[in-house]
């Protein structure tokens, strides 16, 4: 099986009246099926303008991609309708997509309860704590079935705490789901500890940089348990070495 998303040769230069943006140069990525990718880079160089390109949200100037599945998308903020109750804002996206079949229900209802949300069907957003809601979040986006999810900083929304169990939270529903996953996030613990591949982008415009497959001595781990891998820190140092946030 080849892969599942492929890049190559990407660049995309937005236009406004001050002149022309270059966003992305020449950019080449291949992802396997099932595969977590995370990308890190400076702030503004491109990840979340990358991210638009694969949804299909803006078309590249120039290269050529192939995308062979369904996207799903998840943002910072959870983007949940404060007066719809847990389960009817979990129903969101299969309702836009005209798609509220019994089964799909039934996937749905079938996702809650196996992640901890049974028992807030009924509550409203407000009565949940932020991980909860980034939870209800990703079932949304689960809930269509798509066969890639594609994550903008999901999680810097949080305090710190939150971050590092709702981080491992979605990490491993999206293992166990077995989805492919690019994961955008200035955090590189967090990149580590989800990813079989840290992609290193440069700064703007955004080009592959370096890439990291991940190898980890703690295997079948929860994310956070990854953290205490003694290699951990070995990839901290060297990704934050070519991240080069000072220069
Ligand atoms: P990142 O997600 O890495 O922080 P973005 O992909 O959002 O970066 O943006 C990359 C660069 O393109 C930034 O310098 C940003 O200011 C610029 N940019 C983003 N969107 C637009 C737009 N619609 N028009 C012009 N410039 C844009
Ligand atoms: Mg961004």
């Amino acid at each position: 099986m080849g892969p599942i998303v492929s890049l190559q040769d990407i660049s995309l230069r937005y236009h406004s009246i001050n002149g022309e943006t270059p966003a992305v140069s020449h950019l080449s990525l291949s992802v396997d099926p099932g595969e977590f990718i995370s990308i890190v880079g400076p702030s503004g160089c491109g990840k979340s303008t990358i991210l638009s390109i694969l949804a299909g949200q803006l078309a590249p100037s120039e290269g050529t991609m192939e995308v062979n599945g369904n996207i799903g998308y998840m943002l910072q903020k959870d983007h949940l309708l404060h007066w719809r109750n847990i389960r009817s804002n979990a129903l969101l996206g299969l309702e836009i997509q005209k798609k509220l079949t019994p089964e799909n229900i039934e996937y749905v209802e079938s996702l809650l309860k196996q992640y901890g949300l049974a028992d807030f069907k009924e509550h409203f957003p407000w009565q949940l704590s932020g991980g909860m809601r980034q939870r209800v979040a990703l079932i949304r986006t689960l809930a269509v079935k798509p066969d890639i999810l594609l994550l903008d900083e999901p999680f810097s929304a949080l305090d710190y705490q939150t971050r590092l169990s709702v981080s491992d939270e979605i990490g491993s529903i999206i293992r166990q789901e077995k989805k492919t996953a690019i994961l955008v996030t200035h955090d590189i613990s967090e990149a580590i500890s989800l990813a079989d591949r840290v992609i290193v982008l440069t700064k703007r415009p955004a080009t592959v940089k370096k890439i990291f497959p991940i190898c980890l001595s703690i295997t079948n781990h929860p994310p956070i348990q990854a953290r205490e891998a003694p290699e951990f820190k070995d990839y901290f140092n060297a990704i934050w070495k070519e991240l080069d946030v000072h220069v």
